[in-house]
């Protein structure tokens, strides 16, 4: 999952890129409100993190023209914006959830996995296609009796397939919900992480559709 974080604070940026990647999210910071706009014209992300006393353009404007230019990409609006007549408003024009600062890392994180789940149209805590479970919240995954604990980027890997179950996933995709900006892919990590995850869960959770990418299967 990558997140594109929306921050002017130095400090705070820097805290909640930290916090976000020791939690398995790869995460692009832009600093902005112009910024902002440009990178998510590209759609490279899965969530946004909005502050939004931001430089160029405020942070309520970056989302009302992400809403009015159709992008339906969940936001978290998290700002010292306390007022309920300001929280009404960041709503009311589509950000998915409302965050004040300050706030507890954990509550951040378990707000991201809640509004993630919904965009995936899934309702539990647990992401399962039917044969495959994850926990979002451990990295746990289990398949059949098998039960283990993922590493961040086969999580991370995991966790894009079982969003959506019986859509293909190819190379460039997986690795651009894996991977931020700022980190070097090499060319074979994609084959290195469906290696791990089928060493601890079995050759059969993840299939290889040849030519055209990964996916795993829709048994429900
Ligand atoms: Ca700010």
């Amino acid at each position: 999952m990558r997140i594109l974080l929306v921050e002017d604070d130095p400090m705070i940026g820097e805290a909640l890129c930290v916090a976000l990647r020791d939690a398995a999210y790869a995460v692009d910071w832009v600093h902005d409100g112009k910024t902002a706009l440009l990178v998510l014209d590209n759609q490279e992300h899965q969530a946004v993190l909005l502050d939004l006393g931001l430089p160029c353009c405020d942070g309520l404007e970056v989302l009302k023209k992400l809403r009015a230019n159709g992008g339906t990409l969940p936001v978290i609006i998290v700002t010292a914006r306390d007022a309920t007549s300001d929280r009404v408003k960041g709503l009311d024009l589509g950000a998915d959830d409302y965050l004040v600062k300050p706030f507890d890392i954990d509550e951040l994180l378990a707000r991201l996995r809640a509004t993630l789940r919904r965009q995936g149209g899934h309702a539990s805590a647990l992401l399962s296609n039917g044969s495959i479970s994850l926990n979002p919240a451990t990295r746990e995954a289990s398949h059949g009796d098998v039960v283990c604990l993922l590493s961040a980027r086969e999580f991370s890997l995991l966790h894009t397939l079982l969003l959506r179950p019986g859509t293909i996933f190819t190379r460039t995709q997986l690795e651009e919900s894996i991977y931020g900006w700022n980190e070097e892919v090499e060319s074979n990590a994609v084959d290195f992480l469906i290696h791990g995850i089928r060493k601890k869960l079995g050759v059969g959770a993840i299939r290889n559709v040849r030519g055209a990418g990964w996916m795993v299967a829709r048994n429900t």
